[in-house]
């Protein structure tokens, strides 16, 4: 029997209503003759209004006990759509992370799989169950509850895909699909039929929210199609992320990050090899303290000057230890203020990046600093200039797709 396992998101599962709609759409699927796996979030922003809860009662909560308490929103999703199946006539049964065998490292917060002991659903498989498996969550070798990170049951539900050879994963949404921009912010963004995993990773990994960035990185690496799809109108085929897309031309999307602080630095003396050999040991200082810098370049060239990008988050970590270590005598410019504008292709070293700076340059858009991959160009505007920056690229690149 074919072997399916379907996501549904926060949205998806708000409220009551909502949950009933998702067991007549898991119904259908069964009665297209798949064998179902089910994987839910938790309702609406329980995830949010449970840290909220933690923050009133402690200043610095112990990332053990966060775990328990947030893996918890998952749960009640869980139990709630195997209640409403049941209604339905549909044998169910829900799982936490534990019982679905889904065992982690002790990383709380940030849990990666390390394995998934499958026994457990496959013998309710066998028994004519759909097992309703609450996602964002695990268990270590320890026996304490796990979480996998922000959007994570995204990454229960490709690796549950993958250890039971579904023959493919389908992740529920609000969003009918991956759009060539955030839908919410830029009306004129078109729906992708399929999208690459690599591309998909891009735009995930910087402020694309549709898809978990690790989980999209697993689904490539144990090749688990994914199709997005919407909760509300199931019968749109939504976007398939896969090897080999079908998008036409070579621009796929625009994403949009703002939670990285742009950091510049000044070599407090000379220029050339002086000022090369200081920048590498100033990003291998970073690098070996586990602080992730995207270094990059500027319009006007960088010499005698280092730029950087780092996550919000790991900006006065990073700061100390400059300080710290390095006899420079001139203090670090940072500026939070920033969007990371990244305009995703199958090649960006093509025309994109030519193009992307005289677009911007053309409606007035400073660039403060420019990074890039093989398929991504990354642009740091203003933080308020970032609607302008995506329509600008957006009706540059999605011009260039109509004509392809
Ligand atoms: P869920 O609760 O179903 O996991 P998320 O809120 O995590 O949903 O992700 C869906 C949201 O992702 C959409 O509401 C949309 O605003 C946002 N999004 C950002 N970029 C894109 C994109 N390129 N295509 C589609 N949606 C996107
Ligand atoms: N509920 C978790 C979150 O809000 C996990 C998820 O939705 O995938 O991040
Ligand atoms: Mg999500």
């Amino acid at each position: 029997m074919k072997r399916i396992v379907i996501k549904f998101g926060g949205t998806s599962v708000m409220d009551s209503g909502r949950i009933k709609h998702v067991a007549r759409l898991v119904e259908s699927v069964q009665k297209d003759g798949y064998e179902v796996v089910v994987v839910v979030s938790a309702m609406g922003h329980t995830t949010d209004h449970l840290l909220q809860l933690a923050a009133d009662v402690g200043r610095c909560p112990n990332p053990r006990e966060l775990d328990l308490l947030i893996s918890t929103g998952e749960q009640v999703s869980a139990a709630l759509l195997a209640i409403a199946l049941e209604e339905s006539g549909v044998k169910a049964q829900s799982y936490t992370g534990a019982m679905a065998g889904i065992l982690t490292d002790e990383h709380f917060g940030q849990a990666k799989i390390k394995h998934v002991h499958t026994e457990a659903l496959l013998a309710a498989l066998k028994a004519g169950y759909v097992p309703v498996v609450a996602g964002f969550q695990g268990v270590s070798g320890k026996g304490d509850v796990t979480t996998l990170g922000r959007g994570g049951s995204d990454i229960t539900a490709i690796a549950l895909a993958a250890s039971l050879a579904a023959e493919r994963c389908d992740i529920y949404s609000d969003v009918d699909g991956v759009y060539s921009a955030d839908p919410r912010i830029l009306s004129q963004a078109y729906k992708l039929p399929s999208i690459s995993y690599k591309e998909m990773h891009e735009l995930a990994c910087n402020g694309a929210q549709i898809l978990n960035a690790r989980s999209v990185e697993m689904a490539m690496r144990r090749a688990v199609p994914i199709r997005v799809r919407s909760t509300f109108d199931p019968a749109d085929s939504g976007t398939l992320v896969e090897d080999s897309p079908h998008h036409a031309g070579n621009f796929a999307g625009l994403s949009c990050l703002t939670t990285q602080s742009h950091v510049q630095l000044h070599c407090d003396a000379g220029g050339g090899l002086r000022s090369q050999s200081w920048k590498k040991n100033i990003i291998a200082l970073l690098l070996e303290a586990g602080i992730h810098v995207e270094v990059g370049s500027t319009l006007k060239g960088t010499a005698g000057q280092l730029h950087f990008a780092v996550e919000r988050a790991d900006l006065a970590a990073a700061l100390d230890l400059l300080a710290q270590k390095t006899g420079e005598t001139i203090p670090p410019v940072v500026d939070n203020h920033l969007a990371k504008i990244s305009v995703v292709a199958r090649d960006v070293r093509s025309s994109i990046e030519v193009e992307s700076i005289v677009a911007l340059t053309r409606a007035g858009l400073p660039i403060v600093m420019m990074t890039s991959t093989e398929h991504r160009l990354s642009l740091f505007v203003p933080i308020e200039l970032r609607e302008s920056a995506l329509r600008v690229l957006h009706d540059k690149f999605a011009f260039l797709k109509i004509a392809a």
